[in-house]
């Protein structure tokens, strides 16, 4: 056995500063392992980080893994990965996790296109099932979408769920905001959260593992006073970190902004604490979160666009992506990017052949893609880690802004 955990804000440990940003790095010292921050942290949704095995995730150089508590409950259920020791034990990554609570899956299913919108997708996407039945002070009924069970959620749920998956790092159970209600939607929504906050803290330390961290979850929507309120809010119930959720408005300016009041706020009521932006993980969002001083991150990006088609590259004039679906890349001998070390580009396979993949629908493709995806932005937080440790952020931040590849920058 390791040595038990530190409690409290020992658990996060901040090793240097940016002196010309509020970026941070540092190392927390979780249950089940050290994870060097910043760090991006690759979703693992139903219990597998989709196409890989936790030894490849782990090569991958990443060292913890995010899980999601509404659709493991869902299937296989909570008490059954309990029997198993856990999601760790069942899955067989041996690392820590984060579990987030579930509050955005449920609330997506209300809201139709919160999910869509927090992920920058079109409102008018795809039609969502609404297989929600009733949201009240307790929480919220809905129907499974494996079985049409009629199931419910709420704080103390949530934190039970987690508790029986036996994440290292727990999120209370919020409602995610959506952007298009009005402010004083946002303003009543925001203050249940908080009360909710509340009861899973309460909840979790009168049951939960003692080593198991709470993260908090700021909301607000895209207002200023009420993100630094819901920020003071969350932050004065002493949690183990927070994490800033919700919407974060319509274009990477408005979102960077809306981040940036919770992170002033955060540097000046819990400069220790650490700190997680929930689902946004482009490449330029990640410099820039950096800069404004988060700690970890998650996103379904580099495994899902991995899965269509998509390598992440060091093109910022096309969004860090190149389409391998698309004709350019027929007859492309290039390899996805120069000097990668990931385990489709070591081995020498170009975009041509990844194109072939593609059109032929092999299965391969879409691991090869999602291995190389994973690693471009493995070695970006690598670089950025160590650019706040030397502090070198600013020239380091402007060489990948400017498109160099993560291990030239
Ligand atoms: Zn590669």
């Amino acid at each position: 056995m390791t040595q038990p955990s530190p409690a409290g804000s020992n658990r996060f440990e901040i090793q240097a500063r940016a002196s010309d940003s509020q970026a941070r790095s540092g190392v927390l010292h979780l249950h089940r392992g050290d994870v060097r921050t910043p760090a991006f942290v690759p979703l693992g949704t139903k219990g597998t980080v989709k196409s890989l095995t936790p030894r490849e995730v782990d090569q991958l150089g990443f060292e913890m893994i995010l899980g999601n508590t509404f659709h493991l409950m869902i299937q296989p259920g909570a008490d059954l990965v309990a029997d198993f020791g856990g999601l760790g034990e069942f899955m067989r990554w041996p690392g820590p996790i984060i579990t987030d609570s579930g509050g955005f899956q449920v609330f997506s299913m209300g809201h139709g296109t919160v999910a869509d919108e927090v992920k920058g997708r079109s409102a008018n996407g795809p039609g969502r099932q609404g297989r929600i039945l009733g949201i009240d002070e307790e929480g919220v009924r809905f129907r499974s979408y494996v079985d049409g069970a009629e199931m419910f959620m709420g704080p103390e749920t949530s934190m039970e769920v987690q508790a029986k998956l036996g994440s290292d790092i727990a999120l209370v159970f919020d409602e995610c905001t959506p952007f298009h209600v009005t402010r004083e939607y946002t303003a009543k929504s925001t203050e249940r959260t908080h009360r909710w906050l509340d009861r899973c803290l309460s909840w979790h330390k009168a049951n939960g593992p003692e080593w198991q961290m709470v993260y908090g979850i700021v909301q607000g929507g895209v207002y200023e006073d009420m993100r630094r309120e819901s920020t003071a809010a969350v932050a004065a119930r002493n949690p183990d970190g927070i994490a800033i959720g919700g919407s974060l408005g319509e274009n990477k300016e408005q979102m960077y902004e809306v981040v940036s009041w919770a992170t002033d706020e955060l540097d000046r009521v819990a400069p220790d604490s650490p700190r997680h932006l929930l689902g946004i993980g482009d490449v330029d969002d990640l410099i820039r979160g950096v800069e404004l001083g988060i700690d970890t991150f998650d996103c379904a990006m580099p495994t899902r666009i991995g899965r269509h088609g998509t390598a992440v590259v060091a093109d910022p004039g096309n969004r860090w992506r190149l389409d391998l679906t698309r004709a350019t890349a027929r007859d492309d001998s290039r390899l996805l990017a120069e000097g990668c070390g990931c385990p489709a580009c070591s081995e020498g396979f170009t975009r041509a052949y990844m194109h072939h993949l593609i059109r032929a629908k092999e299965h391969t493709v879409m691991r090869l893609i999602t291995l190389h995806n994973l690693y471009f932005i493995a070695r970006l937080m690598d670089r950025l880690r160590d650019a706040v440790a030397d502090n070198t952020l600013p020239a380091v931040a402007a060489a990948l802004r400017s498109g160099a590849n993560p291990w030239d920058a």
